[in-house]
């Protein structure tokens, strides 16, 4: 989402009349857009900012800049860390950004400064009269995150068709940084995806945090049917389009007419990346993810009932408070039966002004860090074993780019699998698999 994200604003600028530049060394403006679901990643954007912030010139260049969760969720208090910085816009605010932008650059002509106070303490308020910091709502911005760069010979492309998120996951930041959720209008994705499709993209991914509810609450169901499984009908529909995937559905939105899609659009590719989080009904029901382990299955055995081949990827969250070895030994069990071949695995992390963040983080690090290697062995097998099959195979492959420069080029299988090839050129190939390791599908365009 945020890479999405990026590049919407990157576009803005280009269609400003802005350039982007190779290197953040040559760059007169610095945007940097964070996450803030764990603590990690926060530490991580205010230490770059920091970097980059002392890098300026006596002019006040490069301007640097912080957007998405991070800028949204600490506001001015990223300040007392980093004062340098320019300006701080919220998740609903890049759509100005390139005003933002100017309006700073001419404070900078000007002279205006930060003043030069390192770090200040909490006891004094925080000084902001040289930034421009906007976190503020904006009820229309879902429908401004659909610019993208012209970037030739791009094969795949995200396209987001919602913001925010309506649920309450107990462990969970996002509904408070990227704030209520709001779907965009049906015709407007399409007309999006067509516009991509003119310009070479043959591969959508449709965002949102849980983008299976797409259109709850505005847009109605027709005959039965989800405005989800409308709009995917109708990207269906598009010439040119030849994969769509999605992330991230939530299991309790993933119903019959979902699953019956895989059976009726061709272009909905075997692959689906459903979060489970854990396998433990009663760390569920903490976390207020309102599923059950047994629905969980019953959605994936439909799915390969539908599509045998189907690869099925999760997000776990390990070390959740309160999870036991009990707890635990469910979800690795799960996480076999589902026979997921991708999985990210997160340490669980507490989130100033979430729920769980009022209890005790009481699972010890090495107890976390244990329980990550656990699953991660289990998915290296499963991943292996999902892999193999195609071994001797010949499979179709979305070549996008070089692996690394001057190497072998890259594509993914409909099931999302990485296949690293000899031969053939980017856009679709037919690539017989030589060799798999758990990561990655090695061939030859044939
Ligand atoms: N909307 C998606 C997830 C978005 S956040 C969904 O509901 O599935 C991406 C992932 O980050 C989550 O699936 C969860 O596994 C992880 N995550 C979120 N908050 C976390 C926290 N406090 N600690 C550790 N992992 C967390
Ligand atoms: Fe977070 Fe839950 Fe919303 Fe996903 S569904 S973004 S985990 S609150």
């Amino acid at each position: 989402m945020n890479e999405r994200d990026s590049e919407n604003i990157a576009a803005l600028f280009v269609n400003a009349g802005h350039s982007l530049s190779d290197t953040e060394a040559s760059a007169d403006v610095i945007v940097l857009n964070t996450c803030s679901v764990r603590e990690a990643a926060e530490q991580k954007a205010l230490g770059k900012a920091g970097h980059l912030c002392a890098r300026k010139g006596a002019d006040g260049f490069p301007i640097v800049g912080i957007t998405g969760c991070m800028a949204q969720n600490l506001g001015a208090e990223i300040l007392r860390r980093v004062p340098e910085v320019d300006f701080i816009l919220g998740t609903r605010k890049s759509a100005d950004i390139v005003s933002h932008v100017e309006a700073v650059a001419k404070r900078r002509a000007e002279g205006q400064r930060a003043a030069k106070v390192k770090r200040r303490s909490k006891r004094y308020p925080v000084d902001t009269s040289h930034a421009d910091i906007d976190i503020s709502d904006d009820e229309f911005s879902h429908n401004a995150v659909k610019h993208h760069l012209d970037i030739s010979g791009r094969v795949c492309a995200y396209v987001s068709i919602m913001q925010g998120c309506a649920m309450n996951c107990s462990y969970c930041i996002v509904p408070q940084v990227r704030g209520p959720e709001r779907s965009r209008p049906i015709e407007d994705i399409v007309d999006e995806v067509k516009l991509l499709a003119e310009r070479g993209v043959k591969e959508v991914t449709l965002l949102g945090q849980v983008v299976n509810a797409y259109g709850r609450g505005s847009i109605p169901y027709e005959n039965g049917v989800s405005p989800f499984v409308r709009l995917l009908r109708r990207i269906n529909d598009v010439e040119g389009i030849s994969r769509i995937r999605f992330v991230s559905p939530h299991p309790s939105y993933f119903r019959q007419d979902l699953i019956n899609a895989y059976g009726e659009l061709e272009k909905l590719c075997e692959y689906v990346h459903l979060p489970l989080q854990s396998g433990s009904d009663r760390i569920l029901k903490a976390m207020n993810r309102p599923y059950r382990a047994d629905k969980f299955m019953r959605i994936a055995d439909s799915l390969r009932a539908v599509k045998p081949n189907m690869s099925i990827s999760t997000d776990i969250i390990v070390g959740y408070p309160g999870e036991t070895d009990e707890d635990f030994e469910m979800t690795k069990s799960l996480f076999e039966r589902a026979g997921f071949d991708m999985a990210y695995i997160f340490k669980y992390s507490p989130r100033p002004g979430t729920k769980s963040a009022q209890l005790a983080d009481d699972v010890a690090e090495e107890v976390k860090e244990s329980r990550n290697q656990a699953l991660l062995e289990l998915l290296a097998k499963q991943s292996q074993a999902y892999n193999d099959r195609f071994v001797g195979k010949t499979v179709e492959v979305l070549v996008e780019d070089a692996a690394k420069r001057g190497e072998a080029l890259k594509g993914f299988t409909r099931e999302h699998r990485k296949v690293v090839l000899t031969g053939g050129k980017v856009g679709f190939c037919n690539v017989h698999i030589e060799r798999a390791t758990v990561t990655t599908l090695e061939g030859r365009a044939v």
